[in-house]
């Protein structure tokens, strides 16, 4: 489906700074740094919204986690290619078109728009394919009957009182290969269940192998949209989702499997184990998680009604660069708390770039640059808030040259020429 639009980035090598350093970054799976790509291509699977509550804090930091991630490569010369799903055909989706009396179609479409609007503003560089769940039913399909004729999967009537009439089809966990399911999240069982039962998992449905298998194929039920398939009449789960359309868009093994921290379990690892059955070596080389943003104390969630949405900030008058500057202010693998001053110190430290970018550098011969603090401190794990630190540091002592100017549009994504002053 359609993206939106893509922010310039400007090429530091083109003005003379050459390639910047390859990042090391922290991978989930082997919890320990790993550099980035290892050849001179990376690919990465972002794992999209499901758009019915678009777009909170925590979505944005996600994705800002992984555009600063796109922006180190492209300024270390790597050819980088993106991919990203909508789950626009889910449980809580449905959930709440019915609750509002909306199609669910309609619902998706509105929050896709509103999501494009998000990312767009915040200068989030778009996935080379944004691709929605309903484009890719037949292969998804065509999976999941795959897992079936190589016994990874099996069918399993639909509780009674539902109105099934088909049998759903689920992952056996029991049966994963090559690793064994929590290794590669580690996670132990107690907590499996948990986190299962948390994610839509339903553990403790009698007739399964084991209470982690995971749906893979729901049969048909009354006023549920269902799509004909070689597998049935149903929907597909949300784990072999993103797992056929990563493998279609990148191949398998691609560069990076990221997402925020909460997908680490189960559904990361589900598509990990679910690629392996589908014939790949491996999903993905690495596997990255970004943190979780609270508010008022819990984590931001729907359910708990505590969303900040990115589009009622810009609404009040944020500007979207202050915003950004916000989100980047905080490490992307923490798990963090939006407090309500957040965004005035932003404003205020956007204001500070904004008038040192005014100032003009009479003298070319005594240019110092950011450049080359910007690149060491993004490559050290993408460490943002070491980054806008050197920019407040750099700003007193240096005047603004052309150089730092593309260097904090091209690595931050803040283009101090285009943002207005309050
Ligand atoms: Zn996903």
């Amino acid at each position: 489906m359609r993206s939106w639009e893509r922010a310039a980035v400007p090429s530091l090598e083109a003005m003379g700074h050459g390639d910047g350093p390859l990042p090391s970054v922290h991978d989930v799976r082997t919890d320990a740094r790993a550099t980035v790509p290892a050849g001179p291509t990376a690919s990465m699977y972002t794992c999209g919204i499901t758009p019915y509550d678009a777009t909170h804090l925590g979505h944005a930091f996600t994705y800002l986690a992984f555009d600063t991630l796109t922006r180190v490569w492209l300024d270390a010369g790597i050819e980088v290619r993106t991919a990203m799903n909508s789950t626009d055909v889910d449980d809580p989706l449905l959930e709440r078109a019915r609750r509002d009396g909306v199609d669910w179609r309609e619902l998706a479409e509105r929050q896709q728009q509103l999501f494009r609007d998000d990312m767009a503003a915040l200068r989030i560089l778009p996935p080379d394919r944004w691709v929605a769940v309903t484009e890719r039913i037949a292969p998804i399909a065509a999976g999941v009957r795959r897992m079936l004729d190589s016994g990874d999967a099996y069918r399993l009537a639909a509780p009674e009182g539902e109105g099934a009439t088909g049998e759903d089809v689920l992952f056996d966990t029991t049966r994963a290969r090559r690793f064994r399911v929590g290794e590669g999240s580690r996670t132990d069982e107690a907590e499996m269940v948990a986190l299962t039962r948390e994610f839509g998992g339903d553990p403790d449905r009698p007739g399964k192998r084991s209470p982690l298998d995971p749906l893979l194929w729901r049969a048909e039920r009354p006023g549920e949209p269902a799509w004909d398939s070689p597998v049935g009449r149903g929907r597909p789960g949300w784990h072999v989702e993103c797992t056929v359309i990563a493998m279609e868009e990148l191949g398998a093994p691609f560069t990076v499997a990221a997402g925020g921290r909460d997908l680490r379990f189960p559904h990361q690892e589900l598509q990990g184990h679910h690629a392996i059955a589908l014939g790949a070596p491996l999903f993905s080389q690495t596997r990255l998680n970004a943190g979780l943003v609270a508010y008022a104390g819990e984590k931001m969630s729907k359910s708990l009604g505590n969303l900040v949405l990115v589009s009622r900030l810009l609404e009040r008058g944020a500007r979207p660069a202050a915003l950004r500057l916000a989100l980047l202010d905080h490490h992307w693998r923490q798990d963090w708390e939006w407090r309500d001053g957040e965004l005035e110190a932003a404003e205020q430290r956007l204001d500070r770039w904004l008038a040192w970018s005014a100032t003009p550098d009479d003298d070319p011969s005594l240019a110092e640059s950011i450049v080359p603090w910007l690149r060491v401190t993004l490559a050290d794990d993408l460490n943002t808030p070491a980054a806008l630190q050197a920019v407040d540091a750099f700003i007193q002592r240096a005047p603004a040259d052309e150089g730092s100017l593309a260097a904090i549009d091209a690595l931050l994504g803040i283009d101090l020429r285009s943002v207005a002053a309050r």
